[in-house]
């Protein structure tokens, strides 16, 4: 096979591989984009669940706190009636110790009303999350299944195109191979060129016939214009 037939199918599979690294390009980054999600979503969810925990348990002590205050202020309302206050000077004090002990009670049912409340919020809340997180995991994954199943079919095609690649660039001298990156750069990934009615399909520049019949034989020929390489098919001629 003549050296620009090489040329020719080296830009095809750079062609395909360009499209195919644009497309894993992007996936990679979907696939991450979906994890984080729900990742977040469960993040939030275990949040809130290790927050009703703190809250159920600062509800239990301060029932506790509130129950035995409520039994030291009755034993101390017992102390008033059953005779061991001998004068009023003791009755002050027991009366202010029982102001003390029930003003406790209120500041901690006051707290106990807040924590109340902040637990049937949690408990909505988590509710409603549980119930959503189920559908947007499921959505989720399914969504990260067909994106790394594509991942991989893209890689596979990938590696396959590079293996052409090398066997296709063996045929190619080293000088002629540096040119075709060289205007492969320069040219947006377009190296080649077809002459059409004694144009080059590239640029639109003529080529003079000399260059026409040199296409023709398969030798390496460049647009004077361009620089791309230049090929005509004797088909397309006839
Ligand atoms: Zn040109």
């Amino acid at each position: 096979m003549a050296v620009i037939d090489q040329i020719i199918l080296l830009q095809d599979v750079d062609n395909k591989l360009f499209e195919i690294n644009k497309l894993l390009g992007d996936l990679p980054k979907q696939v991450q984009e979906l994890t984080d999600q729900e990742e977040f979503t469960k993040n939030s969810l275990s949040e809130k669940e290790e927050n009703l925990k703190t809250t159920t348990v600062e509800i239990h002590t301060s029932e506790t706190l509130i129950a035995t205050t409520q039994e030291k202020v009755d034993m101390l309302k017992d102390k008033l009636i059953d005779g061991s206050i001998s004068n009023n000077k003791e009755y002050d004090a027991m009366m202010e110790t029982i102001d003390y002990e029930k003003n406790i009670i209120f500041e901690k049912e006051n707290e106990l009303l807040v924590l109340m409340q902040n637990k049937e919020t949690l408990t909505k809340e988590i509710d409603e999350d549980k119930s959503a997180l189920d559908g947007i995991i499921q959505e989720l994954n399914s969504k990260k299944e067909s994106l790394n199943k594509k991942v991989e079919d893209v890689s596979e095609e990938k590696n396959a195109l590079t293996k052409e690649r090398e066997n296709i660039v063996l045929h190619v001298d080293e000088d002629t191979l540096h040119k075709y990156m060289e205007i492969y750069n320069a040219r947006d990934g377009v190296a080649c060129s077809e002459i059409l009615d004694n144009n080059c399909e590239g640029c639109g520049a003529y080529i003079p016939p000399q260059i026409v019949n040199e296409a023709l034989g398969k030798s390496i020929v460049y647009c004077g214009t361009c620089s791309r390489f230049l090929h005509k098919s004797e088909i397309s001629e006839i």
